[in-house]
């Protein structure tokens, strides 16, 4: 069987680690056609929009998709097109794997969680107002006359909505993954103490969905400042945690730490037709180009996509010979070694080439 496939390189490294994951997919035998499409600061030269309508044709005839990582400009600039992506499409279950891999520099061996973060609303909504304009003067007015809490009037304003709708599929999507991949319990983070409306909002619908789950799969909540302590001291407490989107941003990077770094945690956001997979780190701009960055975080991303297009045996075979050049330590990139400075570390490619030679 062969299958279509949209591919977004992205920029700053994305293109190599993109190329990088393309050789490995290939090499396992299963027949892509790749799509290749411009996206971030490539489509804007071409197109004066970073993300082209035509790219979300293609993610849409295609239902699969892989992507490098994208820049998004701090402050300024133009909107994330990772999370128009995500909001257009409404891939509303951003799931990333934290795994330990032999041979990684990770402080808690054996590690193995699954974070499911939500992934088309809070604070990451996009709906902001900037200091002095004039929605934001109104809307501060407005809430002034409505309660007593003062906002001042040199604030800027972000709008973070958390729908029963959008919490009750992270979390109906999280339990069915855990029933279907033999885990044994969920987490709910949050911060309900506080943000009684919204957390609490999310973490009432969590225990409601648990409730249809009782006896399978085990569900605790834990609020996120607590987490993050909890996740550097004993992080083999937990299995499946589930957050909204800002702090599941934050947590899933703690969580790559915790198994060797940015370079090998893989990310997969899916919907009800749609996938579209990703590593987790952004774009590092500083190692563009220059053939040096961990291709790990990618190509593993390519085996979920494997496994979501169902081929298993593909899948299989790609993540046994990243996991054997991991463990034997000589064909990698120099995050991966002892001392960064190691001359001995490959290049993107040449460590994709020695992942391919063990397929
Ligand atoms: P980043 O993840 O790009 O890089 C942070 C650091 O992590 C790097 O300096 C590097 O030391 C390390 N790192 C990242 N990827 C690595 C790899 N493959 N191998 C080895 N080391 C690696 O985060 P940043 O610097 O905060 O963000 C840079 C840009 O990426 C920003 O524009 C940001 O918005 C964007 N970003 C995009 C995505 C995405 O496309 N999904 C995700 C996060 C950040």
């Amino acid at each position: 069987m062969s299958y279509k496939v949209t591919l977004l390189p992205g920029d700053g490294i994305g293109p190599e680690v993109a190329q990088a994951m393309k050789k490995c997919v290939d090499a396992t035998g299963v027949k892509i056609a790749w799509e290749e499409v411009e996206v971030g600061e490539h489509a804007i030269k071409k197109y004066n929009t970073p993300l082209p309508k035509s790219v979300l044709d293609s993610i849409r005839k295609n239902k699969v998709a892989i992507k490098g990582p994208i820049v998004t400009p701090i402050g300024t600039g133009f909107r994330s097109v990772n999370v128009q992506l995500r909001q257009e499409l409404d891939l509303f279950a951003c799931v990333r794997p934290c795994k330990y891999y032999e041979g990684t520099k990770s402080p808690k061996p054996n590690l193995d969680l699954v974070i499911f973060r939500e992934n088309t609303e809070d604070l990451y909504a996009g709906i902001e107002f900037d200091k002095g304009s004039k929605e934001a003067i109104k809307l501060i007015k407005e809430i002034n006359q409505m309660q007593p809490k003062q906002i001042r009037d040199d604030a800027a304003i972000s709008i973070k909505p958390i729908s029963v709708t959008a919490s009750r599929r992270i979390f109906k999507y999280a339990f069915d993954y855990a029933v279907k991949n033999n885990r044994k319990s969920i987490a709910a983070v949050h911060k309900a103490n506080i943000m009684k409306f919204t957390d609490g909002l999310f973490l009432r619908v969590g225990r409601e969905v648990a409730k249809e789950y009782e006896g399978k799969i085990a569900f605790q909540d834990v609020i996120v400042d607590n987490m993050c302590m909890q996740l550097v001291q004993k992080p083999e407490l937990y299995d499946v945690l589930v957050l909204p989107n800002l702090y599941g941003d934050i947590v899933s990077d703690l969580c790559a730490g915790l198994v060797g770094g940015l370079g090998i945690a893989p990310g997969a956001n899916i919907g009800d037709e749609i996938a579209l997979f990703e590593p987790v780190h952004g774009s590092a701009p500083k190692y563009a180009g220059k053939n040096k960055v961990n291709p790990t975080a990618t190509i593993l991303s390519g085996v979920l996509m494997l496994r979501h297009l169902k081929e298993i045996k593909a899948a299989d075979r790609l993540e046994n010979a990243v996991k054997a050049i991991l463990k034997e330590g000589k064909n990698v990139t120099y995050d991966l070694k002892a001392n960064r400075d190691d001359p001995t570390a490959v290049g993107t490619q040449q460590m994709a080439e020695a992942i391919c030679r063990k397929i």
